[in-house]
């Protein structure tokens, strides 16, 4: 059987499966050979601006996008060739095509997916509504920015980009360029902000139109549930954590509390409870008025026990630092959500920092949800293709490579124990260093990273550590991870986007480089997500290199630990202890299978969060709608007139009709943002809270929703009266009235950061008790069956339709 039938075979096999997983290109190649016949090579600068010209005009007298692709395609293709050196393959156009239709195209490493996004980003800028192309971080905004802007430039569309720390009017010109590279978050706050002005000349966003994510996977799964987060100062106390964590600090695992296995979640026991009550001095720390202390107190246990100093997080200058649990390095303006993290710094006995009040949020998913065209690309989406569909309704296509990946991927080496493995390394690592082969080693934690830096010295060998708080920085290491004689330890995710060239800048170096096997990458750990061990993988082997990769695991490694991933093992290697590496293949695939079985785990977790979330974001937005209204065209204010009729003719007649339609609309924003601010308050404290209250037999995500929506029927009385109050408490002079004086303004200050819910199994845990993922532990361990299952039904169904 050939290559090209057992692709066909397989999309049909998926199709009847149900898997959103394209792999069958023949409908993207009749497009391709169709842009392919335009021969653009002699064409004159001036003609191909020309017809980018009027390109653009057809675009916007509504000429449809699909009958513009390929004259698109084909003008970005010639003029990326000519402005900056690269022409488009051919897969990267099937990409971009794929793009267009609102997919996610999944392409190795290395393949140049920054370039396949300016073919879709071209297209659908043409017709004069922003496009937006999300980046991994800031620097990769900027690089790709510079890097891609003279296509669009000499095509005749404009490029801006944005980053942290820019002022309102840049941007707004960058939002207002054709295309626009920023991070989601960057973008998302932005939003956020614009929620928050006084004046529509203060927003910078425009209506949102299409967005292309880049590193797809890491946005729209691992980050989608976290929420960006807008403050403002208040000065509302925050007491007490200090003496809950000192309780956390005297009670016994075991006996006062317990954790379940994926030490995601801590509960007290019986006897734990009593004491905790003897010490706080109340009789039931479980009765309503007792809530907010349960919280908290469960809050500070989260804190004391399940997270820990220098793997979940650091303490530098005075201030908790959060460590992504999938970079693994510091992620900067993050925050745990309030109570936890006032937990954690009570209990590294830090300062309070200052709580202001949280003035909005929304995660990056709902966020993502106000374009109307959504596509992206990674290098590994398919082990996440169901939840792409789900959630963002994207359908993934499997690109191949421009040239063959011969990257050699080695079965893991697996050993019983930590020191083990670490000597195995160290053997391996300077195997390799004495022929001056490269090696890039992937570890957990910067922790973990600096330990086997400090091992390699001792025999040695000098290596880069990547622990640059600095994007910019640590992508110049990482791009010279290829140069003879190199080793690089980072954790699993740094650097992500920057090219890895073999030989590193010295083109001359490359061959030696490839006589030696290429790049040679070694993880020191599984990963929660097998998504986040490809990526590691994938940095060997870009473009048809030689290269190679393996895993080195031991039985101690935290994720076997934490998950009890023994436990899947046959009970002969429950506490045996040895040198040499384990060779049964059975070990290796219930690893992987424990592997699967957290994977599924997370997305129940995600999809618990988002069920719970998705209420309220609907009332957020009939909320930030109805303010936005106001704000954009002032309609919809007869309100006060009928409410306080009296006084309202009393000012208008000292203002005049016009001052007194703004002082309408800025009252009433006011009241919209003072009411919504105290409502998702009051909102997260019912979310943090239901577990605990939880009444027998009722489903707390159902209950939730229940009070959610009874606070938000509320909500709309509480802005109406809220308005007119503020308004009868203005004082009135002979000249009217004046607002600023009365304080009836936007925030003086605002800040924003990000809420990391990863720690959220916590709060899950709680609810689901220990079903957490029992399906998904179902369908990864009868995966087989669930397919059959899954066919059976569609059968079944099928006549009824
Ligand atoms: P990815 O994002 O897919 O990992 P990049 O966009 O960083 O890859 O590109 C990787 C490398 O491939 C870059 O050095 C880029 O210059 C090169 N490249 C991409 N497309 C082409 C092309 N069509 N012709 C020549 N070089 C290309
Ligand atoms: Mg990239």
């Amino acid at each position: 059987m050939n290559h090209l039938t057992k692709k066909k075979i397989l999309h049909r096999w998926n199709k009847l499966k149900g898997v959103p997983i394209e792999w069958d290109l023949a409908p993207y190649y009749k497009i391709l050979m169709k842009i392919n016949e335009i021969d653009l090579e002699k064409a004159s600068d001036k003609k191909i601006k020309e017809r980018s010209a009027r390109l653009i005009e057809q675009a916007r007298q509504g000429t449809s996008l699909d009958k513009l692709l390929v004259e698109a395609y084909a003008l970005v293709r010639e003029a990326a060739w000519r402005t900056v050196g690269m022409r488009p393959f051919d897969v990267q156009v099937i990409a971009g095509i794929a793009m267009h239709q609102g997919k996610l195209a999944e392409m190795n490493t290395g393949e140049g997916k920054t370039l396949v996004a300016v073919l879709p980003a071209y297209l659908n800028a043409i017709s004069g509504k922003g496009v937006h192309i999300h980046t991994f971080n800031d620097y990769l905004a900027r690089r790709d920015a510079a890097w891609m802007g003279p296509i669009y430039e000499f095509l005749g569309l404009s490029v801006g980009c944005i980053q942290e720390g820019m002022s309102q009017n840049e941007r707004k010109k960058a939002y207002n360029a054709g295309i626009t590279y920023s991070t989601a978050k960057e973008a998302g706050f932005d939003f956020l902000r614009d929620h928050l002005c006084y004046r529509e000349k203060n927003c910078v966003h425009r209506e949102f139109h299409f967005v292309i994510v880049d590193e797809a996977d890491s946005i729209l799964i691992d980050e989608a549930r976290i929420p960006l987060v807008i403050a403002g100062s208040t000065e509302k106390p925050e007491t007490g954590p200090g003496q809950l964590v000192q309780i956390a600090k005297g009670l016994k695992e075991d006996v006062d509390f317990e954790t379940d296995e994926g030490k995601r979640n801590i509960y007290l026991t019986p006897s734990g409870l009593q004491r905790v009550e003897t010490i706080l001095e109340v009789k039931n720390l479980h009765a309503p008025e007792n809530l907010d202390l349960l919280t908290r107190l469960n809050q500070a246990l989260h804190a004391e026990y399940l997270l820990h100093r220098d793997i979940d997080y650091i303490v530098r200058k005075g201030k908790i630092e959060i460590v992504d649990e999938f970079t693994g390095r510091v992620v900067e303006d993050r925050h745990w959500p309030d109570g936890l993290q006032a937990a954690v710094e009570a209990k590294e006995k830090l300062r309070l920092g200052s709580g202001g009040s949280i003035l909005g949020s929304i995660t990056l998913q709902h966020f993502l949800e106000h374009y109307s065209k959504i596509s992206g690309m990674t290098a590994t989406a398919q082990s996440a293709a169901d939840e792409l569909k789900q959630f963002y309704g994207l359908t993934v296509v499997i690109v191949p490579p421009n040239r063959p990946c011969i990257r050699k991927d080695h079965l893991d080496e697996i050993f019983t124990h930590n020191d083990a493995k670490t000597k195995a390394l160290i053997v391996e690592i300077r195997r390799c260093h004495e022929t001056e082969r490269p090696v890039l080693v992937g570890t957990a934690s910067v922790e973990e990273s600096e330990e086997l830096a400090a091992a390699l010295k001792k025999t040695g060998i000098s290596c880069h550590v990547l622990n640059a708080k600095n994007d910019e920085l640590e992508a110049q290491i990482i791009a010279q991870a290829g140069s003879p004689g190199t080793v690089t330890i980072s954790t699993n995710m740094a650097g992500r986007g920057t090219d890895i060239k073999l030989g590193g800048d010295k083109e001359q170096e490359r061959d030696k480089v490839v006589s030696l096997g290429g790049l040679y990458v070694i993880g020191t750990n599984r990963h929660e997500s097998l998504r986040v061990d490809l990526q590691l993988r994938g940095r060997a082997g870009r473009q048809g290199d030689p290269g190679s990769s393996r895993f080195y695991t031991s039985l101690e490694d935290n994720l076997i630990k934490r998950y009890n991933i023994r436990n899947l093992l046959p009970k002969k290697y429950h506490n045996l202890k040895q040198d040499e590496p384990i060779e049964n293949p059975l070990v290796q695939k219930e690893i992987a299978r424990g592997q699967r079985i957290i994977e599924g785990q997370n997305f129940e977790i995600r999809k618990t969060l988002w069920k719970y979330s998705i209420l309220v974001e609907k009332h957020r937005e009939m909320t930030q709608n109805r303010r936005q209204e106001i704000l954009w065209d002032g309609s919809n204010l007869d309100f006060l007139e009928d409410a306080a009729p009296e006084l309202y003719s009393k000012v208008k007649s000292l203002m005049g009709d016009k001052q007194m339609h703004k002082i309408e609309q800025r009252i009433t924003l006011y009241a919209i943002d003072q009411c919504w601010t105290d409502h998702i308050a009051k909102i997260a404290d019912i979310r943090e809270g239901i577990h605990l209250t939880s009444v027998a037999g009722q489903s707390p995500i159902r209950e939730f929703h229940k009070i959610a929506d009874q606070e938000f029927q509320q909500l709309e009385h509480k802005i109406d009266d809220m308005i007119l109050q503020t308004f009868e408490s203005l004082p009135v002079t002979e000249k009217g009235v004046d607002l600023d004086d009365a304080g009836i303004r936007g925030p003086s200050s605002t800040w924003t950061y990000v809420i990391t819910d990863n720690q959220f199994g916590l709060w899950v845990g709680m609810i689901q008790g220990s079903n957490i993922g029992a399906t998904a532990v179902a369908a990864a361990a009868y995966g087989p069956l669930y397919i059959l299952l899954g066919l059976l039904q569609r059968f079944w169904k099928k006549p009824k339709n």
